[in-house]
């Protein structure tokens, strides 16, 4: 274990980088990791523990992308860490049921009431792909409606003017995605009801299903404005569309029950991953019994998965969900998470930076834009050089935030109100410094 240095180091870290670049592609696993967005190399993480990540070259940093999103309760929280020992120590993987998937359903069904069944898989990719399979055999129907700069995983047919790294990589369009696998896909503006209106006019007959994000992380946070969930569930309703709320992000981090206790709009399907697995590969769709019983064996639509329901995962999933029910620290988040705002909000004021803060809860987003935004029309035109700016300088005084612009900012229940204060502090000293 290295030791914690006051200046920021880098050396360890570019020589890990340089060395990962010989054997995979850009050198990550997961192009988001890669800092494309604001330009320079990526820092090598040891270890991890609360609100803090520990790179190779012994910088500790106040964490807040939180693995983009799944450690709420903090890294390495005791209780997840011991679930997951416990439950290696009884083999890792047997293909076969355990209770402890039906344990964690039982959470996850008492949770979100709009889920009656679901079925574990192993990441919010596979969770939306397969939620549109089940919903276009359900339905009969092909076509889809998705929102630009919402980001559902990296399925064919959802790789159509999505956020997050495809959007900073400026591909919304991925090579390989044939022109029929998108040509079913419709794109529209998020927020703007009156477009979605228009689309059903247009295509009802035709729509499987609207899969949305209820707030918007990929392309920053960015709420849903008033009545436009509500708009989405009466027209899907009326023309006999599923509604899919994408809650890989939201689901446990806005609320306990999710974006869709917070706003009180119920969809057809929920997906869900990150939280839920507890820091380990878990994703999961649900939702109306008579939809989900569609689903092989008890169904004809097929979806299945080695490693689905792994006993690692479900123990690491259930440990998380249970802190989060039992000591329910969303009060907590959102009582810091005001407090960054308005720090964030008087720093940038007062260093004359052009500035929108947008938040629900422990997600949010500074954008270097003058302008509400709530679309990825408004997301596109904020100043992503500033912001790789401002990303280096927190960097430089010990505080990681997600790599981009386009990509919210989380903390967890381990986030001190000192841990905020300091982080405000920093943000003060760059932004001046813009
Ligand atoms: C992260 C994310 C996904 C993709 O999940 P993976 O586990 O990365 O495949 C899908 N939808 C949303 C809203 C996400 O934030």
């Amino acid at each position: 274990m290295t030791k914690a240095t006051t200046e920021f180091q880098q050396q360890e870290s570019l020589a890990a980088f340089d060395r990962a670049c010989k054997f995979m592609p850009g050198g990550v696993n997961s192009p988001a990791r890669a800092f494309g967005a604001v330009g320079g190399k990526p820092l090598f993480i040891e270890r991890a523990e609360g609100p803090y990540l520990y790179d190779v070259d012994g910088n500790q940093l106040i964490d807040y992308i939180g693995s983009w999103g799944p450690m709420i309760m903090g890294h390495a929280h005791p209780k997840v860490v011991e679930a997951i020992r416990e439950a290696a120590l009884r083999g890792t993987s047997y293909g076969a049921p355990t209770r402890a998937e039906t344990e964690l359903a039982e959470l996850i069904v008492e949770a979100v009431p709009s889920i009656e069944k679901l079925r574990l898989v192993n990441s919010g990719t596979e969770a939306t792909m397969s939620a549109i399979r089940l919903a276009r055999g359900a339905t009969g129907r092909d076509k889809i409606i998705k929102f630009a700069g919402n980001y559902h995983g990296h399925a064919d047919s959802l790789l159509v003017a999505a956020g997050s790294s495809a959007a900073n990589l400026g591909v919304p369009d991925s090579p390989g995605v044939t022109a029929g696998t998108s040509q079913d896909t419709l794109v529209l503006q998020y927020n703007d009801a009156e477009q979605l209106e228009r689309a059903f006019t247009e295509h009802g007959g035709q729509l499987a299903c609207v899969i949305l994000e209820p707030v918007v992380g990929n392309m920053g946070c960015v709420p849903p404005r008033p009545g436009f969930l509500e708009r989405a569930r009466e027209l899907c309703t009326q023309h006999g569309t599923v509604l899919i709320f994408d809650e890989v992000m939201t689901g446990f981090r806005v609320a306990y029950g999710g974006a869709q206790a917070l706003y009180g709009v119920t969809p057809d399907l929920t997906t869900m991953g990150k939280i839920v697995g507890g820091g380990l590969p878990m994703g999961l769709y649900g939702g109306r019994a008579d939809l989900m019983d569609q689903v092989l064996p008890a169904g004809k639509v097929f979806q299945a998965g080695t490693l689905s329901g792994n006993p690692l995962a479900t123990a690491a999933g259930g440990a998380a969900l249970r802190l989060l029910r039992d000591e329910s620290p969303y009060a907590y988040l959102e009582e810091q998470g005001k407090r960054l705002e308005v720090g964030l909000h008087q720093a940038a004021t007062d260093a004359g930076v052009p500035h929108q803060i947008q938040r629900v809860g422990s997600m949010m987003t500074l954008f270097f834009h003058d302008r509400p935004v709530r679309c990825w029309l408004d997301a596109s035109e904020c100043d992503r050089t500033r912001f790789g700016k401002y990303f280096w300088g927190l960097i430089e005084h010990g505080v990681y935030m997600p790599c981009s612009q386009f990509e919210a900012l989380f903390f967890s229940s381990t986030h001190t109100p000192q841990l905020i204060d300091q982080t405000v502090e920093a943000a003060a000293a760059v932004l001046k410094s813009l």
